[in-house]
């Protein structure tokens, strides 16, 4: 475990975004909690317990490690849906384990059938359909395959859901491609009403369609990014205000990021400050040593760029992020000493350094930078900031 860093999580801001989302959805539409990546970063072991005391008991993960995860950390038993990668070996115990998949191909029904014949397990599936993504996703030609397939074999499959995932709904450009996926899914779901199968869950939406297409929240909606308290993007907030008296943002965060100074120097004027002469003391300089780079999470883009709170003030990086390290200028702290806080993300008094301060720099969406936090980092719940 890398101790040179913390990374808390806020207990209140879980409830408030949960609550928020629960608020804008009909009592009918469940909401499936997306902790793929590792929470986006939140750290899965932590943000399960949390999301389940909130009464959140579905969870949607990428591959079946994450599910093993998930369930580990359960209090209660609770829906696991895996949404990706599940390798050959792993279906075996994917369905004695009663996870739900996603089937996007012919091959992966055949196995699980092949799995739940030697069980004597249903195996729980949510049939995937391609509608204009073309990523993942069964089309019109093998969905009668598929839907032959299942009706032959009824003691072998529970149709849990119906799905496909929409290309881009956090942008108002991609409106007219949205659209017709909709359309696309609502049409072969009339095929599977036609072959005489009733899905649990018929669902489509993440974050962004979720506000924007109200229309897909459908019996259920797959929410990463907003429950850690983002907006899939500054469109997405803009819609949501946009005839809104209030304009402040509803979500809170429920990370922050902290570390602390290590080490103190001053620097004479003309000298160069760490690697190479990316920067120049111009004046007499106090640097701060923070112990983190970018093995730690610390992206080398936010080199002379990125910035920090240190005493309730924005300090700025200064030279190249290190491995381990990187330095800021503190010339107007007063008073400042080894072991102060240094905030990487998150807020200190009336100022906060956003996820977003980072990825307008390093040029990664909001979703990157959390998923880039490092698993070694500390996890510590806290009850408010
Ligand atoms: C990641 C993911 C989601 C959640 O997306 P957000 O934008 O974080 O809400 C939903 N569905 C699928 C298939 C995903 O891969």
């Amino acid at each position: 475990m890398n101790n040179s860093s913390i990374i808390t999580l806020n207990k209140e801001a879980v409830k408030s975004n949960i609550n928020f989302l629960r608020k804008k959805f009909c009592k009918n539409v469940k909401i499936s909690s997306v902790v793929k990546a590792n929470a986006y970063g939140h750290g899965i072991e932590q943000i399960v317990p949390l999301f389940e005391n909130e009464g959140i008991d579905h969870f949607s993960v990428f591959d079946y490690n994450e599910a093993a995860k998930v369930q580990k950390c359960l209090s209660t038993p609770a829906s696991i849906m895996i949404m990706g990668w599940i390798s050959n070996k792993n279906m075996e115990d994917t369905i004695k384990r009663g996870f739900e998949f996603f089937v996007f191909n012919i091959s992966r029904l055949q196995k699980a059938l092949h799995y739940s014949q030697k069980h004597q397990v249903k195996a729980k599936i949510h049939i995937e359909v391609e509608t204009g993504m073309n990523r993942l996703g069964i089309n019109l030609k093998e969905l009668s395959i598929l839907l032959d397939i299942i009706n032959k074999n009824p003691q072998n499959f529970i149709v849990k859901g119906f799905c496909t995932h929409l290309a881009g709904a956090e942008s108002i450009s991609n409106y007219k491609r949205i659209k017709e996926q909709i359309k696309k899914y609502k049409k072969m779901l009339l095929i599977l009403k036609e072959n005489g199968i009733v899905p649990q869950y018929r669902h489509i939406a993440n974050s962004a369609a979720s506000f924007v297409y109200p229309e897909t929240r459908m019996d259920l909606v797959r929410i990463g990014i907003m429950q850690y308290g983002f907006w899939s993007s500054p469109e997405t907030f803009m819609y949501y205000i946009r005839n809104k008296q209030k304009k402040t943002d509803p979500l809170q965060r429920i990370l922050a990021w902290k570390s602390k100074i290590m080490s103190i120097k001053d620097v004479k004027p003309g000298e160069f400050i760490g690697y190479g002469m990316s920067f120049l003391a111009q004046s007499n300089i106090k640097v701060a040593l923070v112990p983190v780079g970018y093995s730690g999470g610390y992206n080398r883009s936010l080199s002379n760029k990125g910035k920090v709170l240190i005493h309730g003030q924005q300090c700025a990086v200064i030279g190249t992020v290190n491995m381990n390290m990187f330095m800021v200028n503190i010339s107007r702290i007063s008073e400042p000493k080894i072991g102060d806080e240094v905030i990487i993300i998150g807020k200190q008094y009336d100022l906060e350094i956003k996820v977003s301060a980072f990825s307008n720099i390093s040029d990664e969406l909001n979703y990157e930078v959390l998923a880039h936090l490092p698993k070694e980092i500390k996890r510590k719940i806290i009850k408010n900031t």
